[in-house]
């Protein structure tokens, strides 16, 4: 495997970043991840637009344009032989002694990538089943907006779910509504069959994946609300599942142990799968 380090393709088990970098003693840094299929990025704008609003939020400077940046991440990918599989990068805010402020310009932004392979076929697998989440109270900043390294909270939520059996912990907030998932946005479709998701808010990470099949189900001409849903109407809905840019879309078929719907993946859900696929391939960046 080859890793990318500011600007060099390294062996990656020689790929190293300085003790310093400010993402070992402060988490100052964002990253993405982007789904790979075939080769080609997948909702690779969207990817990119949402780095540079991160980036922007911690103030931190965008270290190489969009097209470069792009075409390093194309280069990991050609190295790696990578067909199916996620891209990671990460852009911290650089080395420097540490102070909780930030250091001056001269501190340039430290970016590192890796890629993974992905079992397709596993996932597929997966989908036919689907998943059980986990409820619990969202313990995170008020800033989940911003997709940082900062993500103690996600780990700690992820980690309870799976010691119960779960595959997913669903975050909800102080009124009972479910925020999103440790590391995926939450879905469900109600009993008239309404496709429903929680807004875009500091609350949440406003998922690619999750954008993309906002507009996939309008095509479609599917009844859309953007609204908070609480764990009482998720049990009661029709069908639920996650999306983010490993999975695309999960089915969710257990809540807390209890089933939602018929305690199989939803009609509508794997209908809405197969459809975002050929979407974001389509739309994919070569
Ligand atoms: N919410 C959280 C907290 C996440 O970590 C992720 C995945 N990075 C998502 C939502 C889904 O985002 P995306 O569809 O862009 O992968």
């Amino acid at each position: 495997r080859i890793a990318y380090v500011d600007g060099r393709f390294v062996p990656h088990n020689a790929a190293a970043i300085h003790i310093e970098d400010r993402s070992v003693q402060f988490a100052d840094a964002v990253y993405e991840v982007w789904g790979v299929k075939d080769g080609a990025l997948l909702d690779s704008d969207g990817h990119f637009t949402r780095l540079e609003r991160s980036l922007g939020e911690l103030k931190i400077a965008m270290p190489v344009g969009r097209e470069a940046l792009a075409e390093a991440l194309f280069e990991l990918i050609r190295r790696n032989r990578l067909r199916n599989g996620l891209v990671y990068l990460q852009v911290s805010r650089g080395k420097a002694r540490r102070d909780h402020a930030f250091p001056g310009p001269d501190v340039k932004p430290c970016v590192i990538a890796t890629a993974k392979r992905v079992d397709f076929a596993a996932l597929v697998k997966k989908a036919e089943t689907g998943i059980a989440v986990k409820t619990m109270p969202d313990q995170r900043w008020a800033r989940c907006d911003i997709k940082t390294v900062s993500l103690l909270a996600n780990v700690l939520a992820k980690q309870a779910a799976k010691e119960t059996g779960a595959q997913e912990a669903w975050l909800t907030d102080r009124d009972g509504f479910v925020t999103e998932g440790s590391s995926s946005n939450a879905w469900i479709v109600t009993p008239e069959g309404a496709l429903v998701t929680r807004p875009a808010s500091n609350a949440i990470l406003n998922g690619i994946t999750r954008r993309t099949l906002i507009s996939v189900a309008q095509g479609r001409g599917l009844t859309f609300e953007e609204r908070p849903f609480t764990v009482d109407e998720a049990l009661a809905a029709r069908e639920a599942f996650i999306t983010n840019a490993s999975s695309m879309l999960m089915p969710v078929v257990t809540i807390d142990g209890q089933p939602v719907g018929n305690g199989h993946p939803g009609s509508l859900t794997t209908e809405l799968r197969t459809a975002y696929q050929d979407s974001a391939v389509a739309a994919a960046h070569k």
